[in-house]
């Protein structure tokens, strides 16, 4: 088994998707196994998505991460950072898979609905951000 962070995102809190997106993982196989709602900060939102400081879009995104709040969750399955992706499907919502996430619920390209973690290091680092060892069962 394993873990994945995951992040019901500012476009999706706003219009009350939560629910509808979390079923999505469940129905997915995915076990919600830490969840909270949290407001980033501006230097909280940068300081998650540094890898893509020297990208152009980098100040819209953090800028909207920091906008509304967010739902981090922790996500546990058997292959639960790839399963995660596929459910989401790609970036872009125009690119993205029939059935999944971006592809029902995400307004552009930046407001898409929800992260997930790209890789085992990335999941390691992104749950160790949000979460204590107190926190993860
Ligand atoms: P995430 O990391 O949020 O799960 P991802 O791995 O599919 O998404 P990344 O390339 O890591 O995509 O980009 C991180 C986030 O930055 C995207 O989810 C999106 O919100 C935003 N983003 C990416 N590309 C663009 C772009 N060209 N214009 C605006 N925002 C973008
Ligand atoms: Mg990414």
């Amino acid at each position: 088994t394993e873990r994945t962070l995951s992040i019901v995102k500012p476009d999706a809190t706003k219009r009350n998707l939560t629910g509808k997106i979390v079923a999505k993982f469940e129905d997915a196989g995915l076990r919600v196994v830490a969840s909270k709602r949290i407001h980033l900060t501006e230097a909280q939102a940068g300081e998650f998505y540094a890898e893509h400081k020297e990208r152009g879009f980098y100040g819209e995104l953090v800028a909207y991460m920091a906008s509304e709040p967010v739902v981090v969750q922790v996500l546990e399955g058997d292959g639960a950072i790839l399963k995660n992706r596929e459910v989401m499907g790609a970036t872009d919502p125009a690119q993205a898979d029939a059935g999944t996430i971006r592809k029902e619920f995400a307004l552009s390209k930046g407001e898409n609905s929800v992260h997930g973690s790209d890789s085992a290091a990335s999941a390691a680092r992104e749950i160790a951000f949000f979460f204590s060892g107190l926190e993860l069962v």
